[in-house]
């Protein structure tokens, strides 16, 4: 049974995605329907997201997005009791166009508006039709590992969340995706070295790859020394022979890699990369005493290897591992509905405590950290047809 269903948008990105979602009887949050209309092709040509294609590709597929979203939950815009949208962070006129459209069906519904944010909703994506409900995977350990993100996060409550380190320079699915451009791979990077690595002959220390550490105690992450060292596998180490090939005005000499070393390379990188994730895991749990659980998000917790090496970690630190299935690593608006849902209820739960009579018709602000959006009257009354089996 969920009580309140939350509509989610999703468009920080290169992906238009909306979903249907909402907390069971248990709290667990279910995940009634997940479209994404991905523009992967559009960007592919250019090696990267170009912002201006992506704001207008959302324009085009927003609506036709939620239409399908809708259909495939089996549920009407009556039945939705609130719209959540990922509102930061992301690329500013990318946001805008779902932050535009979620006002738009909020106002139109008279249903509160609830910003999420991008990153808090890829640390909640791994309890996404789970088995338990959100609150007791806290405290947590957080990291999200991303195309534009890296960071570790201590997670008490959905409303306290600190932010204990993060990369400074690259992000991990920002190495991959340059990584995967070096190598003449498809855009995104990440999935196609991925492939390369996984095979079975694939010898992930044929190249010794450097796992920074930064200072002692360091909880900051950066990829940017690995993703030159590939170069330099590449392309060869800038040395005296290359400077004189230049001086002459000739192309420095060019590694030609057989396919093998190819395969080779992806895997030392791959290794390197959920190394450092992990180093970075470990001194951030300490004993692990303070965790119950270690949550994981982003597009790069679908990565074969970053997963083998999490589950070895957190089995060592016993703590239990919240991994997103592949469909909720990348980005998606399940995990803005069911974080939206999550902060649905906690507000109610708070609005409810504060006056505990006459709130039919209170007027409810929720408000994300940073771009505020208020919210329309409403009822706070669960409406009798919203209730789903
Ligand atoms: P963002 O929200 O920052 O745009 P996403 O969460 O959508 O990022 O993740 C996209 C990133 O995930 C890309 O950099 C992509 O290369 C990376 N990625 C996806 N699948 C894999 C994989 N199997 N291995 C490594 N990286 C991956
Ligand atoms: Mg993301």
């Amino acid at each position: 049974m969920i009580a309140r269903l939350v509509l989610g948008i999703e468009t920080s990105c290169d992906e238009t995605a909306c979903s249907v979602a909402g907390l069971d009887a248990l709290g667990v949050p279910r995940v009634l329907s997940n479209v994404i209309a991905s523009q992967t092709d559009l960007h592919s040509e250019y090696g990267g997201v170009v912002p201006e294609i992506a704001s207008r590709a959302h324009v085009e597929a927003l609506l036709p997005v939620v239409r399908e979203a809708l259909s495939q939950a089996g549920v009407g815009l009556g039945m939705i009791s609130a719209v959540a949208v990922g509102n930061r962070p992301g690329l500013i006129g990318s946001l805008l166009v779902g932050v535009a459209g979620a006002k738009a069906l909020a106002w139109a519904l008279q249903r509160p508006l609830i910003g999420v944010d991008h990153v808090r909703a890829h640390l909640y994506s791994g309890l996404l039709d789970g088995e338990l409900p959100a609150a007791d995977a806290l405290p947590a350990l957080g990291l999200v590992v991303s195309g534009g993100h890296t960071a570790m996060y201590r997670v008490r409550s959905w409303t306290d969340i600190m932010r204990l380190g993060s990369t400074i320079d690259d992000a991990a699915g920002e190495a991959f995706d340059k990584v995967g451009a070096m190598m003449g791979l498809a855009h995104p990077g990440g999935p196609a070295i991925d492939r390369l690595a996984r095979d079975p002959a694939a010898n992930d220390r044929a190249y010794a790859l450097p796992i920074s550490r930064l200072s002692p105690a360091s909880l900051d992450f950066s990829f940017s020394g690995l993703k030159t060292a590939v170069l330099y596998a590449l392309r060869g180490v800038p040395g005296e022979a290359a400077r004189r090939a230049v001086a002459a005005g000739e192309r420095a000499a060019h590694v030609e890699l057989t396919s093998e070393q190819r395969r080779d390379l992806a895997a030392s990188f791959q290794r390197s990369v959920a190394e450092a994730l992990v180093l970075k895991l470990g001194r951030a749990a300490g004993d692990g005493s303070g965790y119950r659980s270690l949550l994981v998000g982003g597009g790069v917790s679908a990565n074969s290897r970053v997963r083998t090496e999490l589950a070895s970690f957190a089995a060592q630190r016993k703590l239990r591992l919240v991994l997103p299935p592949l469909c909720y690593c990348m980005d998606n608006a399940a995990m803005i509905a069911g974080l939206g849902a999550e902060q649905l209820a906690e507000q109610l739960a708070k609005q409810l405590a504060e006056k505990q009579s006459a709130v039919g018709c209170e007027r409810l602000a929720l408000q994300s950290s940073d771009l505020a959006l208020e919210a329309h009257p409403m009822s706070l009354e669960c409406p009798a047809h919203g209730a789903m089996p």
